[in-house]
């Protein structure tokens, strides 16, 4: 059985300059990167929204299909990603999991490629992370959140430092991307 690496939306509007910065969200991108040729199995989700959505009632537009703001940050090395998973497709779901993917069954393809444990990067920490980390969880999956890797939106300060406490009273693992590089 394989180890994972799902990168949850390292997108431009979650991005210092994007609609939805996440404080120093770029800063995971060098981090997932070195990450990448440790995995045999590496997936990556894209927040993907129509743009009119009752998600936007909560949240500023963002991540809207087919926008620059919607593309991977440039730096991300996306020629190690074996395969993309859009959420958020529709105007009445806010899809913070990737395990809400619309355009494949990411459960399915994780359990095609013979994955036990899931290893999580990204952003943001106190949201889709968190509901990915859960929903990896649920399927069935022994989950990671590498801690380094992921950075929080904070709207209350401590949001982040609260998901991932709750994580891992839930049973997911923290690991630096340190311990998994050597
Ligand atoms: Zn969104």
């Amino acid at each position: 059985m394989k180890n994972a690496l799902l990168i949850v939306d390292v997108q431009n509007d979650f991005c210092p300059g994007g609609t939805l910065a996440v404080k120093a969200g770029d800063e995971v991108v060098g981090v997932v990167n070195r990450l990448m040729s440790r995995f045999p199995v590496v997936l990556a989700s894209k927040d993907w929204h129509p743009a009119e959505t009752v998600h936007f009632e909560r949240w500023p537009p963002h991540c809207v299909r087919g926008t620059r703001g919607a593309d991977f940050h440039p730096d991300l090395d996306v020629t190690q990603i074996d395969h993309v998973v859009l959420k958020g497709t529709a105007n009445t779901d806010d899809g913070y999991s990737a395990f809400e993917a619309t355009s494949a069954d990411l459960g399915f393809l994780l359990r095609r490629a013979e994955v036990a444990h899931v290893f999580i990067a990204g952003l943001a920490t106190d949201y889709c992370v968190r509901a990915t980390a859960l929903d990896a969880l649920a399927a069935g999956f022994r989950v990671s959140v590498v801690t380094d890797a992921v950075r929080a939106v904070d709207l209350k300060p401590g949001d982040g430092e609260a998901a991932l406490r709750e994580m891992e009273h839930a049973g997911i693992t923290l690991v630096n991307s340190e311990a998994l590089s050597r």
